[in-house]
């Protein structure tokens, strides 16, 4: 038969274990404070229980009261530890489980009897196990598969320590029979903590992988969608379970005069009209839809539509808006406007290539007719334009007169170096 102390001593030496390996984590990633306190969690908890398993050798309030208090306290680190790692506040409920001991051990009828102890003790449990469930419950940008594994096993565990409490109190056993119990409900204890480890390992790297996944999808200058997560974002709008609304339109913007306001304001200023603009398009588009930069100056939206009147409000709202916002260089202001190339197509025959090209050539449209404006392709003149022979002498690659002096200029200043 497994002696209480030994237990207590295996299940130490098993806490500064998964402590050093949580230290470990922490210095590789000093950014992520949860690990520090998760290694503290169970450094904290293996003392409480190395002075629980002293008693005899020292005085009994350092090995009853306080060396419980500080094993609960451990579970406080945890759930501290839960809520740092969304970047959520700390609560002072964290440290309800040591606060639940102690006020309880402090009533003479409690700390007299061995029995009432394991009854506080296992209620103080059952307390900090489920407000480590509520840590970690899944929430809005929160949604990686193990929090709902671990909400589980960390209310199993609130449930064996409820159910042990309460069954101590119906039952009255001798303080024998109470040490054996409360041997088995401990080994319990100490089976749903290490699935509980292994599921918080589990839930990092989702998390993780979650995180490198967003960066990869997300424009560095502007943090709205980069042209794989458009991609991503497009099969998503364009795909097979999605019929409502019927069309779908591509809207192309692309900032006018852009290398002007780069070599007359600096490419600072440049950057952050850029990222102005991300800002002001990206608030009107719908939640339905997605929105991001191509490369360069050029952003797109794929928004559902139920007619073209919706892509056209849309396209006319955020050109308005963005000539309207001034911008500032110093005491300047940034004279930033935008073309916006607009193309729909049904869903059901939509294509990337089509839809994108189509807007493409809405936006040269838009282009030529002076720039700061719409142009709208709709279903019956994208696929005019599909079968027509390339327009060869129109073409975008043909030089205005700017690309020929700016061309003349580089040529200049590469012969000067
Ligand atoms: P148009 O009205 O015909 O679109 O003229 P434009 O000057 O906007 O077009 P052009 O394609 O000639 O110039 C685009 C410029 O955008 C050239 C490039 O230096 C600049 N650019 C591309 N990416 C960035 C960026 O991340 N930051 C800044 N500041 N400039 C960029
Ligand atoms: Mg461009
Ligand atoms: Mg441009």
């Amino acid at each position: 038969m497994l002696n209480m102390t030994t237990g207590l001593i295996i299940w130490c030496s098993e806490a500064i274990t998964l402590a050093a390996v949580f230290l470990l984590a922490w210095w590789h990633d000093r950014r992520s404070p949860a690990y520090l306190m998760w290694a503290l969690g169970f450094i904290v908890n293996a003392i409480g229980f190395a002075l629980v398993a002293a008693r005899g050798f020292i005085p009994d309030i350092l090995s009853v009261e306080i060396g419980n208090a500080i094993a609960l306290l451990g579970e406080s680190a945890w759930i501290a530890g839960f809520r740092w790692l969304d970047k959520r506040k700390l609560e002072w409920s964290a440290l309800l489980p040591p606060v639940i001991w102690l006020v309880g051990v402090s009533l003479p009828w409690v700390n007299d009897s061995f029995v009432n102890r394991i009854i506080i003790h296992d209620l103080a449990g059952a307390v900090g196990a489920t407000l480590l469930a509520c840590a970690v419950r899944p929430a809005e940008g929160r949604r990686e598969q193990a929090r709902g594994q671990l909400g589980f096993v960390f209310m199993a565990l609130a449930c064996l320590c409820f159910v042990s409490s309460v069954g101590m109190a119906l039952f009255a056993p001798t303080q024998e029979e109470a040490l054996i119990y409360r041997g088995y409900v401990a080994l319990g204890d100490a089976l749903f903590i290490t699935v509980a480890v292994a599921l918080m390992g589990k839930l990092l790297m989702e998390r993780a992988e979650r995180r490198w996944r967003a960066i990869s999808i997300t424009d560095t200058l502007t943090g709205v969608l980069n042209r794989r997560g458009l991609q991503d974002s497009y099969a998503i709008l364009a795909g097979e379970g999605q019929r409502q609304p019927q069309k779908l339109a591509a809207l192309l913007f692309d900032l006018d005069h852009f290398k002007t306001i780069n070599d007359r304001y600096g490419h600072q200023t440049g950057d952050l009209v850029l990222i102005e603009f991300a800002r002001i398009a990206h608030q009107f588009v719908p939640r339905g839809g997605a929105f991001g930069r191509m490369g360069g100056e050029e952003f797109v939206a794929f928004v559902p539509i139920d007619d073209q009147a919706q892509a056209e409000a849309l396209a006319e709202t955020i050109r308005a808006d963005f000539c309207r916002v001034p911008l500032l260089a110093g005491r300047s202001l940034v004279p930033a406007t935008v073309s916006i190339g607009v193309a729909i197509m049904p869903r059901d025959t939509v294509s990337w290539d089509r839809l994108v090209s189509s807007a493409d050539r809405a936006l040269y449209a838009a282009k030529r007719a002076g720039r700061n404006c719409i142009i709208v392709f709709d279903e019956m003149e994208i696929a005019k334009t599909v079968d027509a022979p390339p327009d060869t002498d129109g073409g975008e690659l043909v030089p205005t007169l700017d690309d020929q002096i700016h061309a003349l200029r580089r040529m200049g200043k590469l012969a000067g170096m």
